[in-house]
């Protein structure tokens, strides 16, 4: 039924596997206030990943179309940046609880174009509202500094003002949460904002988009254009555009953060992962087998704090068997379908990348002791499914461990002590999220001193810091010195003005000209 509602209500057209360009719903541009149609004669499909059917087509946007995206913003930003800071702060107060109105609607549209469970487009949503509550805050978070009589009769303080037009490129995995992490804390603090969504998940932004519109954000402050490439080589050349949050693979962000800083713009720039679970034998073997499964299968692996490797440590490689049997005991299914814990991939693409790459480990000697390629989902036997796999004997010079996987695959190394473990976990390039199980806090803090990890679970699988931290991922999942949200998304979106003024009493007049520095 749900599956019917979905159907209906946000895309009419679903279903047509062949389709003729007209009768497919269309992905609309936001420009200076109005969604409208693009003129591109590029198109790319968006699919149902359940099932494979066409859903709707998004444009890549022309270059006309970009220039008056982010013309818009550059004219926006006059009045928007002069706003006053409690008017904006009013918008986003009204701005999430659209969005809490809306959660449902929003967790639809990501299950149909995502293919997450609808529980866990709710998560998706929830974590963004998140930020945006935070945004409300901008009251404080935007207060400056101030020092009174740095010397006599004169003080100095300092003013965080915005930047300008910002820019936001984002990944399939969280159509909502992640755009989230981006506009509204730029625009909050008075930039305007320019919106590339993926091509493949577009449809969540617009509805946010829209809120935003009705939430009373005036025409302008926020502009959505899509497209690839050459939307993000337009995003990272336009001189209006003073900085850019990119979120999403290392190809990507590598390129974009040297294509934009370049340029002279600030870039931020979150890319993949490789996360490891450290499970010390004195762990909670109960809560521990249950979070590794949790955290590895959630959203189908495609999460960039997935635990996708696990090092057993000792006696706790003894614990394989009973994770395997948690592992297949997780039902496969359409995200729309109730009961499902493991939706479909993002494409055949993925799916069939995932797969080479389980093989590639049974080619070098790794074993297979969960096999979730030939899954079959009954009603969905075009969808890109995989299901839970479990590969053990992996060794670190093994292409299943250098590539960040991203399917529902856990690769399971074992190590003979902490130290030895924590060698592993420093010596990967990557440096995103870990997690250490143990009931013993020595060998707790040990490992979260000594791991070079921007984000360190201690018996929490997926630390993602609530938005009050920023997201602190390092090494070779990060581009750029300053993190998203949190204190240091505010430093990102704010430059900062520093005023000494002087105010001298009538008797204290300077008598002559002071030429030497002031001491
Ligand atoms: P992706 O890099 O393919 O796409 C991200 C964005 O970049 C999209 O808007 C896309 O249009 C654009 N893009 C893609 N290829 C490009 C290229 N060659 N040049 C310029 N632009 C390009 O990423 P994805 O597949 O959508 O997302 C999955 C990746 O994102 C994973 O690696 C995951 O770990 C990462 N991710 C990281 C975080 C984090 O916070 N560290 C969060 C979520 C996802």
């Amino acid at each position: 039924a749900l599956r019917s509602v979905l159907r209906t209500k946000v895309h009419p057209q679903i279903g047509r596997l062949c389709y003729s360009s007209s009768s497919v719903s269309t992905v609309k541009l936001f420009i200076d206030g109005k969604f409208v149609e693009s003129k591109s004669s590029e198109w790319l499909d968006i699919h149902n990943p359940a099932t494979n059917e066409v859903i709707s087509r998004v444009p890549k946007a022309t270059q006309e179309e970009m220039l008056a995206a982010v013309d818009s913003c550059s004219r926006a930003f006059h009045s928007w940046s002069e706003t006053s800071i409690l008017s904006r702060q009013q918008i986003f107060l009204r701005y999430q609880q659209l969005i809490k109105d809306n959660i449902k609607e929003l967790a639809k549209s990501i299950t149909l174009e995502q293919g997450k469970t609808l529980a866990d487009a709710e998560g998706d949503v929830f974590r963004g509202l998140q930020v945006v509550e935070h945004a409300c805050s901008i009251t404080s978070l935007m207060l400056g500094e101030t020092l009174p009589s740095i010397t006599k009769d004169m003080d100095t303080y300092t003013y965080r003002l915005p930047i300008g037009v910002c820019a936001g490129i984002t990944p399939f995995n969280f159509p909502a949460m992640i755009p989230l992490w981006m506009f509204p804390m730029g625009m909050v603090c008075g930039n305007t904002y320019l919106l590339k969504p993926s091509e493949r998940v577009p449809t969540c932004a617009m509805l946010l988009a829209k809120m935003l519109q009705d939430a009373g954000a005036p025409d302008g402050t926020l502009n959505v254009i899509h497209g690839q490439h050459a939307a993000v080589n337009f995003i990272c050349d336009h001189p209006a555009i003073k900085a850019i949050s990119f979120v999403g693979s290392n190809q990507a962000g590598e390129y974009i953060y040297e294509r934009g800083s370049k340029n002279g713009k600030r870039v931020q720039s979150n890319m993949g992962a490789k996360n490891h679970g450290v499970v010390m034998p004195d762990a909670n073997k109960e809560n521990t087998l249950n979070q590794l499964v949790g955290a590895a299968f959630g959203a189908a692996g495609q999460r960039c704090m997935a635990l996708s490797t696990a090092i057993l440590v000792g006696e706790a490689r003894c614990w394989l068997p009973e994770l395997v049997e948690r592992a297949k005991a997780l039902r496969v299914n359409a995200g729309d379908q109730a009961g499902a814990d493991v939706g479909p991939l993002i494409s055949p693409q993925a799916r069939d990348r995932v797969c080479s790459l389980i093989q590639s480990g049974v080619d070098e000697g790794a074993q297979l002791l969960l096999d979730g390629r030939n899954v079959k989902v009954k009603g969905y036997e075009n969808g890109n499914f995989v299901g839970p796999t479990i590969i053990s004997n992996v060794t670190p010079g093994m292409k299943c461990y250098k590539e960040e996987i991203f399917g529902p695959v856990l690769i399971v190394l074992e190590a003979d002590s902490l130290d030895d473990a924590i060698h592993l976990v420093n010596n990967n390039p990557y440096g995103n999220g870990t997690a250490i199980f143990t009931t013993n806090g020595a060998a707790a803090r040990k490992y979260s001193h000594e791991v070079d990890v921007g984000q360190v679970g201690v018996n929490v699988p997926i630390p993602v810091p609530l938005p009050m931290f920023s997201f602190t991922g390092s090494r070779g999942s990060f581009r750029g010195d300053t993190n998203f949200y949190g204190k240091q998304g505010i430093q990102f979106y704010t430059q900062i003005k520093t005023i000494t003024s002087q105010w001298k009493a009538e008797d204290a007049t300077l008598k002559s000209p002071a030429v030497t520095m002031p001491t």
